[in-house]
């Protein structure tokens, strides 16, 4: 079944949805987005990724051709029109399509972004097997640009970063920077060591998780103790448990760093116990 996607205020099937060879977003990855999750048709932390937008919108100096609302309308329109009950919507706002390639960037009366919209389907989302089991995870150097607080569409370092991680048996990747890691190659990092959770503290150096701003918040009201700090890859390892989080994987256990098993191997309790929590009240709190 085609999908019905969004482009610059058109709905139309995905086959006959076009953006220029000239648009910067192509040309050099100028552009942002956006993944908001799914759950019973229903939209998690809407008003987090559109906050997220605005901000990385503004550090770049581009702007939203449509408003917050606006954007949740056509969010719930793709929804509907392509029945999605898990799954994703993802959101790309480029700085447009000038007529000729320039390093400069175009004015922004003349030449307006680009909004792409489209949604992709997840059965299984919240039931994960692979959450029941977890991931392993490679720690692979950090060389990815400084401004990493905002969430642009420069995604190929990331992309190598998984392909490396395929390449050696494994899930995913953590980055590490100058010994510390940052994060997941697209989600947050945590250890676990009793009932202690740390993960990196926001700064330039790592995207604010949406959901991580939600699993501090639903830790720290389940009494469970949380210190935003960096932890280098032997601190890790030496952990009882660790996990990423994610839109699109909500709480998911890590169990294995370069090799080496956590605790027991499988997912530990305060993680099991977070995706729980972070998935229930997803689903009470969704749009
Ligand atoms: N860090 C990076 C580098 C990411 O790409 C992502 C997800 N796009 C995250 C963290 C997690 O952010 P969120 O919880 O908002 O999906």
């Amino acid at each position: 079944m085609s999908r019905i996607v969004y482009v610059n205020g058109e709905y139309v099937p995905e086959h006959e949805a076009k953006v220029s060879v000239f648009d910067r977003g192509f040309l050099m990855a100028d552009g942002v987005y956006e993944v908001t999750s799914v759950l019973d048709g229903k939209l998690v932390d809407f008003a987090g990724h559109a906050a997220r937008l605005d901000r990385s919108l503004s550090e770049l100096g581009m702007e939203s051709p449509v408003s917050t609302d606006e954007l949740l309308s056509i969010h719930r329109e793709l929804v509907a029109r392509n029945a999605v009950e898990e799954g994703m919507v993802y959101l790309q706002i480029t700085r447009g399509a000038p007529p000729e390639r320039d390093f400069a960037f175009p004015d922004p009366v003349a030449i307006r972004p680009t909004l792409v919209l489209f949604t992709q389907a997840k059965p299984g989302l919240a039931d994960s097997p692979v959450a029941k089991t977890g991931i392993k995870v490679i720690s692979i150097e950090d060389i990815r640009w400084g401004r990493r607080d905002i969430k642009t569409v420069q995604l190929l370092y990331p992309s190598m970063g998984k392909m490396m991680a395929k390449k050696a048996g494994a899930d995913d990747a953590w980055m590490v920077e100058d010994g510390m890691v940052t994060e997941g190659t697209s989600n947050n990092a945590y250890i676990v060591t009793g009932n202690r959770i740390v993960t990196r503290h926001l700064g330039n150096e790592i995207l604010a998780g949406i959901t991580r701003a939600a699993v501090l918040r639903f830790a720290a009201e389940a009494q469970m103790e949380v210190e935003e700090r960096a932890f280098t890859i032997d601190e890790a390892k030496a952990a009882d448990e660790a996990f990423i989080t994610s839109a699109t994987t909500f709480v998911m256990p890590v169990v294995q760093i370069d090799g080496v098993p956590l605790g027991d191997g499988a997912p530990g309790p305060v993680t099991r116990r977070l995706r729980e929590i972070y998935i229930e009240e997803s689903r009470k709190a969704a749009v």
